[in-house]
């Protein structure tokens, strides 16, 4: 199968990939509104490598987002997510380990929210989801 592409739900991707990310289902990256997925197994072996090193699980909120679901929502026109991004809520984490855990695994773009992280292989860019957010990750 092609790497970077999108695939619908009903299509499994191979076991043997499926077996490199233990941690994750198709089901928790895909589309929230449709179950839509996009194939990206280097964002995933990073993904489950920052698990390992974070030693926690991970509660992901949001994954890939299909191009409606991403404007319904209000996301961002080019956002990350229509490929492949991750939001992981922070509750459970500290979260200075889980952004160290992240960055060690190769993630390249961050975005600092109150409830959760971002995480992408875009750009390497981070920003802060709003002065709230700011504050409460200053302090790690
Ligand atoms: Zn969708």
């Amino acid at each position: 199968m092609e790497a970077n592409t999108h695939i619908h739900a009903s299509d499994n991707v191979p076991l043997q990939d499926r077996d490199s990310w233990p941690n994750f289902s198709q089901a928790e990256m895909a589309c929230r509104h449709c179950g839509e997925v996009y194939y990206w197994p280097e964002f995933m072996r990073r993904l489950q490598k920052a698990r390992r090193l974070a030693a926690k699980p991970f509660h992901i909120h949001s994954a890939h987002r299909c191009a409606l679901h991403n404007a319904r929502i209000g996301g961002a026109p080019l956002s990350q997510h229509l490929k492949l991004a991750a939001d992981i809520g922070l509750s459970g984490h500290n979260p200075r380990i889980l952004y160290q855990a992240c960055r060690t695994a190769g993630f390249t773009g961050f975005g600092f929210y109150q409830t959760f992280l971002h995480i992408d292989l875009g750009p390497r860019r981070s920003w802060y989801g709003n002065k709230k957010a700011k504050q409460l990750w200053q302090i790690y």
